[in-house]
């Protein structure tokens, strides 16, 4: 059964503070846009639950830090259902031990649920800038005609779905389509760049081709 939309698992360390300047969210929240308008990113009642789901994140800068921990700013939770957003629904990761299954946020809400599954496709490459969790029947039904690498069905937002990423990044060719579908995880998908137009481009390119099989098929 694939687990559910919406809840936590990991432990949050979480601290109350001011959001962040809006040039800083500007092109994030332009992308989530895009992702709201496809279907990719939303809440339905009819799907999940009712859960909102699919959320975006950057890392905070490209610099990289002796501890290897990658802040980032991510959308809050359930902010999947809201059309439009504001700086107040982002949030900062500090850092993301994915091995205790814990993480440390600041900001004015609290980060999505699927923040840990975020922090670990930033561990595999200090090159990975732009990451975005959406939900896609089409793409993850297609997974296997479409060449999309797929996560064995361990359930997300856990040690165990962060461990499974990096075996899928060393043993697949997902470093250079820059997608992975996740089993365990319903419509669950995953796209990742340098930029912004790379992580977002590589999950419309993969809705369309599987948009293309869907018309063959039907
Ligand atoms: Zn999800």
């Amino acid at each position: 059964m694939p687990t559910q939309e919406g809840i936590v698992k990991y432990r949050c360390d979480y601290t109350q503070a001011p959001a962040l300047p809006n040039d800083q969210i500007g092109e994030l929240n332009a992308w989530r846009k895009l992702m709201v308008i496809t279907g990719l990113i939303g809440q339905d009642p009819a799907r999940y639950g009712g859960y909102g789901y699919g959320n975006i994140s950057c890392r905070l800068d490209d610099r990289d830090r002796p501890d290897g921990r990658h802040p980032f700013v991510i959308t809050g939770t359930q902010t999947g259902g809201k059309a439009d957003l504001t700086a107040d629904d982002y949030v900062t990761v500090a850092a993301c031990y994915a091995e205790e299954n814990r993480l440390v946020a600041e900001g004015p809400v609290r980060p999505s649920s699927e923040a840990l599954t975020h922090g670990a496709v930033y561990a595999l490459d200090s090159h990975i800038l732009w990451v975005v969790h959406a939900h896609s029947p089409e793409i993850w039904c297609n997974a296997a005609a479409l060449g999309v690498p797929m996560t064995a069905d361990v359930p997300y937002g856990t040690p165990e779905m962060a461990a499974e990423v990096a075996r899928l990044y060393a043993e697949s060719d997902m470093a250079q389509k820059r997608i992975f579908g996740m089993a365990g995880h319903e419509d669950g998908v995953v796209t990742f760049g340098r930029t912004a137009e790379e992580a977002g481009f590589a999950m419309l390119e993969y809705l369309v081709r599987a948009m293309q099989l869907g018309e063959r098929m039907g």
